[in-house]
């Protein structure tokens, strides 16, 4: 049995759909106190509603993580209602596609700035207060495109991803002396809103790549969270665990099939 994270405070950028929101809810519902941010204030208030519907505490800001200002806003509001910060998911991120062709430098610096800039604003933010909790964690949620995968129209969303780890490594080692643990999750594909709207057949394509058969589920990241969060968790630091149902292990597709044909 692991030791509760009831009562802990816990930060989520981009917590208001999709991993994110998954993030806050299995956080909310292990009796974490969580604070969830997004720039869409109407998104974020019927998100923070839905999560505290059962008695949790969550609550929600409109901040935008490009922004070094709102992660300073952010971290101090979390610190007035939460009374500190124990936890950071910087989990915030975009995935516009765009082949190298027709990039835009407006679009590279839009996902470079969200998903990267935003990763080490909101770190940064919450630094003091994660120093003062003496058991502070960051998660990073990267993904399986860059660090391992790659898929056209992606390398600018590729390269931030990839950007993340980079950075993971360094502030693992400058963030040890207070105590802090940095890690990231590789998602492969989860089920969200933004996937859903991409259709039935592409899910269903999707699903025949992975060998588990099957896309994951926001809860299934809310739970890795959870675990590098976990006292149980704190002499991991600056790693990275994939969670994809197998997506990034097979050579070529008849792998999977071939498995299946024999059992
Ligand atoms: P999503 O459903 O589009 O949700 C993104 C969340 O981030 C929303 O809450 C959004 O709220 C917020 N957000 C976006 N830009 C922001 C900004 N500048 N400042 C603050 N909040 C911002 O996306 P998702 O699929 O859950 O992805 C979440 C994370 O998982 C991303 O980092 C993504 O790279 C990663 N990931 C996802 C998958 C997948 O299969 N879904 C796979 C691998 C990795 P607003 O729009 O209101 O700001």
């Amino acid at each position: 049995m692991f030791t509760s994270i009831a009562g802990r405070a816990v930060v989520v950028t981009g917590g208001t759909r999709g991993i994110g929101k998954g993030i806050a809810s299995v956080f909310a519902r292990n009796g974490a106190r969580v604070l969830i941010s997004g720039r869409d204030s109407d998104v974020a208030r019927a998100a923070a509603e839905e999560l505290s519907a059962g008695g949790a505490e969550v609550s929600f800001i409109q901040a935008d993580v490009s922004d070094r200002e709102d992660c300073r806003r952010m971290a101090a509001i979390a610190i007035e209602r939460l009374g500190g910060i124990d936890v950071l998911c910087a989990n915030a991120g975009v995935f516009p596609d765009s082949r190298l062709a027709d990039m835009t430098e407006e679009m590279l610096d839009q996902v470079l700035g969200v998903n990267l800039k935003g990763t080490v604003f909101s770190v940064q933010a919450c630094l003091p207060a994660l120093k003062l909790s003496g058991r502070g964690r960051v998660i990073l949620t990267s993904s399986i495109t860059g660090p391992i995968t790659g898929y056209p129209g992606w390398t600018a969303y590729g390269a931030s991803k990839a950007g993340q780890l980079g950075f993971m490594r360094t502030a693992a080692i400058e963030l040890a002396p207070g105590r802090i643990t940095v890690n990231s999750i590789l998602p492969g594909n989860i089920v969200t809103e933004g996937l859903a709207e991409l259709g039935e057949e592409y899910a269903e394509k999707m699903a025949a790549s992975i060998p588990l058969r099957r896309l994951g589920s926001v809860d299934e990241i809310g739970y890795t969270a959870l675990f590098l969060a976990s006292d149980e968790a704190g002499f991991i630091t600056g790693q990275t665990i994939v969670v994809d149902g197998g997506q990034v292990l097979p050579e070529m597709l008849q792998a999977i099939a071939a498995a299946e044909a024999s059992g």
